[in-house]
């Protein structure tokens, strides 16, 4: 990605973060490891917050089309990182979907790819009944038979 393109891209993301009135602690956490992912510094997250604080900024597609695709899940990702996409939230990703020009069935994928990127990281889970370490997505306890 190139450099000009990373605030605009941040910015995106930060706007829809904030569509729902607060920025809260899971938000900023994601929005900076999305600053991680793109390669941008500091530097480059504080100037594109300044402009999401200063108001005014309509979502602006940059980079190349691989690049808008990955700035939309980007937003699905912050805009879900408190576990819920807001109803404020909704528009501002459905408006920008649109303007990328990508279909509803790829926005639909989108959607729950970045609800499993945002699944805890499963490891052994315990078996609520007889408490040993079973597989995580079992539906019965190898041991007891038990339902998770
Ligand atoms: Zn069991």
């Amino acid at each position: 990605m190139r450099k000009e393109d990373m605030i605009p891209y941040l910015a995106n993301a930060a706007l829809v973060s904030v569509a729902d009135g607060e920025f809260n602690p899971d938000e900023a956490k994601a929005i900076d490891s999305i600053r991680k992912e793109i390669g941008a510094g500091e530097q480059e997250l504080k100037e594109a917050l300044n402009i999401v604080a200063r108001g005014g900024l309509k979502l602006m597609p940059v980079g190349r089309f691989s690049d808008k695709v990955r700035n939309l899940e980007d937003m699905i990702f912050v805009s879900l990182a408190d576990g819920k996409l807001d109803k404020k939230q909704k528009p501002e990703i459905l408006s920008f979907a649109k303007a990328i020009k990508i279909s509803q069935t790829q926005l639909t994928q989108l959607l729950s790819e970045t609800k499993l990127r945002l699944k805890p990281q499963s490891g052994p889970i315990k078996c609520p009944s007889c408490s040993k370490e079973i597989p995580p997505e079992s539906k019965f306890c190898p041991f007891c038979g038990g339902k998770i």
